[in-house]
């Protein structure tokens, strides 16, 4: 038996008439681009979200864009964030003229470690943008302690972390932006690209409106330059079908985790770890091991699914070498860029193909 990282087609079947009716609807109404599907999809995140605004956009990677071009970071500025995270996050801030000024992470959670940021501040920064990867959140409170008093803004990337908790906060809600994807690895994915931004600013939210539409208010007289990324009706619909169903998803995921957690205890094998104060989603579950390379292809021999998220941190990236960073300054990023590899998480799982990741695993450390 075969095991994918991801079977978005097991999602497809669960709500495939539901979806079909909805993409039929809008494809028959003509109204192809904002309209009432974004509008209606927008309350619902901000709800879901727990924020007063949510304004779609066209990626995750355009939401991150955009929160920085709202906040006004451009040539010259400087933007912490961390080395370990998908590239959107620092070629955002690279796409406006802007520095990444990259903090090493906790070994613990793979999330930004606080204690590092102060050290990283100058007066050109602009933002600090934590990422909550693999589905938990990093650890805001003495994040948002030190931008206060800085008086920098927080964009959170919550790409991965939609419906994540942080201290009974929800994802995006903590910050001055939060940014999420609808690519669809994400926990609530589209069929194709699509993102949103989230603020409790009634001014950031009205700046953010704009920026994604050509910096236009009204239509055609342009006080900014924006850019074109707008929510897609279509998207919009299948997210509106798919929302209803995240807490459960979410729930399978935390339950397939749960099961590795025991499974999986005892092996020379560093398994997730969710800070106490953290309800994670699961976006990813990654182990760690000095034998990863080895367990990989072993898992892969198997036709089990394996990723590594992700094998070059920023700050070794091609394209950053003129950054001026060598291996060896983020210590712990480089680490668990060499050890650590996802495996199937996804909430269609079934227990036999849970069985058979686990015993993939055992067999390699039996030999
Ligand atoms: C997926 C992702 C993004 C980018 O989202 P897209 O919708 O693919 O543009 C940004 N940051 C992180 C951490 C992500 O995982």
């Amino acid at each position: 038996m075969s095991v994918p990282l991801l079977d978005l087609p097991a999602q497809y079947k669960e709500i495939e008439i539901e979806l079909e009716n909805e993409v039929l609807e809008i494809m028959r109404s003509g109204r192809y681009i904002k309209g009432p599907k974004v509008v209606k999809l927008e309350e619902e995140l901000a709800n879901y979200c727990e924020v007063k605004h949510a304004i779609g956009c066209a990626s995750g990677t355009d939401a991150i864009l955009l929160a920085l071009m709202a906040l006004g970071v451009g040539p010259g500025d400087e933007v912490i964030t961390t080395p370990y995270t998908f590239f959107a996050t620092g070629g955002s801030i690279s796409r406006l003229g802007a520095r990444p000024v990259f903090v090493d992470i906790d070994p613990e959670t793979y999330n930004i470690d606080p204690a590092g940021i102060e050290a990283g501040i100058t007066d050109k920064t602009k933002a600090i943008i934590p990422v909550h990867l693999y589905g938990q959140c990093a650890d805001m409170d003495p994040i948002l302690e030190l931008a206060d008093r800085k008086n920098i803004p927080v964009i959170e990337d919550a790409a991965q972390a939609i419906g994540a908790r942080y201290k009974g906060r929800p994802a995006g809600s903590m910050g001055a932006i939060g940014c999420f994807s609808f690519f669809p690895s994400k926990n609530l994915g589209c069929c194709g690209d699509a993102g949103f931004m989230t603020t409790n600013d009634a001014e950031l939210a009205g700046d953010l409106t704009i920026l994604r539409e050509h910096g236009a208010k009204p239509k055609y007289y342009h006080k900014v330059i924006g850019i074109n990324s707008r929510l897609d009706a279509l998207q919009a619909g299948i997210i509106l079908v798919k929302l209803p169903h995240l807490d459960r998803w979410h729930e399978g995921r935390r339950k397939n985790a749960a099961f590795y957690d025991e499974h999986l205890a005892g092996l020379p094998l560093v398994l997730p770890r969710i800070a106490d104060d953290c309800i994670s989603v699961y976006n990813q579950y990654v182990i760690r091991t000095d034998r990863r390379d080895g367990l990989r292809e072993h898992l892969t021999e198997l036709g089990i699914g394996n990723e590594i998220y992700y094998p070059v941190p920023l700050h070794l990236q091609e394209c950053y070498r003129d950054l001026g960073y060598r291996e060896g300054d983020m210590p712990e990023a480089e680490k668990a860029a060499r050890e650590t590899a996802a495996i199937p998480i996804y909430p269609q799982l079934t227990d036999e193909q849970l069985m058979e990741v686990v015993s993939g695993i055992k067999s390699f450390f039996d030999n």
